[in-house]
């Protein structure tokens, strides 16, 4: 069945976009910006509440627009406060977002394609193959509706509070691989106007798309994160296949690139820890080679087993002595503990009850390990 589109979904727009678009109906770029604020600061879905804007253009606004997130499938609250939202993106795909709350900040952790093309060895969504990007107003969308459902916009209770402080482009795909949807994106969340949040607040995650990295340097260079997974390109080869195309090397150099406008002094570098296949100490003794003129911290993350597989997670003594050689050289270093364990447990469990009465695809699912803890 194919969906006619009767009208703009205004949450594929930034500010350019939206002061276009107003211009375009003879509207001014105040206008525009007011807009943004009532969608995305205020969380407002409904143009009769913008009291502020003038009757004729809330008329426009009715017959022409709309601000469509994508319809929640599911929505999970863990003991430990963790709520994750299983969301579809049609033709049965279905993503995630996730909210992991902290003491000292809330993060929100989104997705900006249905599937991966990347296919790396360790990941179920990879695994699963490539299905499409994501649009502006799905990837926007996630923050926009997890911002109103914690903040209590949806309900019309608000509380007042912002709980989401950070967001990571970590869920489902590799965003530089989606990139013209991502950058619109990150500029909502950055503007003052949408949800203000300031660069090193927001951190993308890329397994390593080198061009593109240097595109978001010059375009809009937030908080960067990069999936290593090995120290060498032997090994690297096989778990992330796109190091064939952009070896460790050339990673490295695009790193170094990248910190010079970076709004943070450091690499993060995610290592996802396999037992017997990247969790030795001679492997960690050769990270801190590779890695040694290169400002960076490290986030282990022990693997989350899936079906099949065919991996599994380093004893928690094999993790430790990893940490330790990394930190013995004077290299920061995390390890990821998994938050919403009661709700996430098993890789796309999730989407496989949804499956199962709705048959929505559970092969886009996986869990989305999240907070990073000291070792
Ligand atoms: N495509 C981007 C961002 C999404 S993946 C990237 O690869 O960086 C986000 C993180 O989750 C990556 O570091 C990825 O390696 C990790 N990840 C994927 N599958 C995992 C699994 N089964 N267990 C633990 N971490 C996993
Ligand atoms: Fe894609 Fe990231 Fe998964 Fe690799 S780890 S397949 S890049 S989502």
């Amino acid at each position: 069945m194919t969906h006619l589109k009767t009208s703009t979904n205004l949450l594929d727009f930034d500010a350019q976009d939206l002061e276009a678009w107003c211009g375009e109906r003879g509207e001014k770029p105040f206008r525009a910006r007011q807009l943004l604020r009532w969608i995305h600061r205020f969380g407002v879905a409904d143009f009769g509440q913008m009291t502020d804007l003038a009757k004729s253009l809330r008329a426009t606004l009715l017959s022409s627009a709309s601000i469509e997130a994508p319809a929640v499938l599911a929505d999970h609250v863990s003991a430990d406060g963790t709520r994750k939202w299983l969301l579809d993106v049609g033709l049965g795909n279905a993503v995630e977002a996730v909210f992991i709350p902290e003491e000292s900040r809330g993060t929100l952790c989104i997705s900006t394609q249905a599937g991966c093309a990347v296919n790396c060895r360790f990941c179920s969504t990879g695994k699963q193959g490539f299905s499409r990007n994501l649009s502006v107003a799905e990837i926007i969308g996630q923050l926009w509706l997890a911002n109103r459902a914690l903040s209590g916009l949806a309900t019309g209770r608000e509380t007042g509070q912002r709980p989401i402080s950070n967001v990571v482009l970590m869920g489902m795909g590799e965003p530089l691989l989606n990139y013209d949807a991502t950058l619109k994106a990150l500029r909502l969340m950055l503007d003052d106007n949408a949800y203000g949040l300031s660069r090193r607040r927001v951190t993308l995650s890329t397994s390593g798309v080198v061009p593109m990295m240097d595109r978001l340097a010059a375009d809009c260079p937030v908080a960067l994160a990069v999936s290593l997974h090995a120290p060498n390109d032997a090994l690297r080869d096989e778990l992330v296949p796109l190091n064939r195309k952009y070896p460790l090397a050339e990673l490295l150099a695009a790193c170094h690139r990248y910190l010079k406008v970076a709004p943070r002094d450091f690499i993060t570098f995610e290592y996802v820890l396999l037992e017997g296949v990247n969790d030795r100490p001679g492997q960690a003794r050769e990270l801190v080679a590779l890695t040694r003129d290169l400002p960076c911290k490290f986030n282990l993350i022990p693997f989350n087993p899936f079906p099949d597989a065919g991996l599994s997670r380093p004893p928690r003594d094999a993790i430790r002595a990893f940490a330790e050689v990394l930190q013995n050289a004077g290299i920061v270093t995390t390890v990821r503990k998994t938050r919403g364990d009661d709700i996430d447990a098993a890789c796309g469990q999730l989407a496989g009850e949804i499956q199962d009465r709705t048959g929505l695809a559970e092969r886009n699912a996986r869990v989305i390990p999240v907070l990073e803890v000291s070792a």
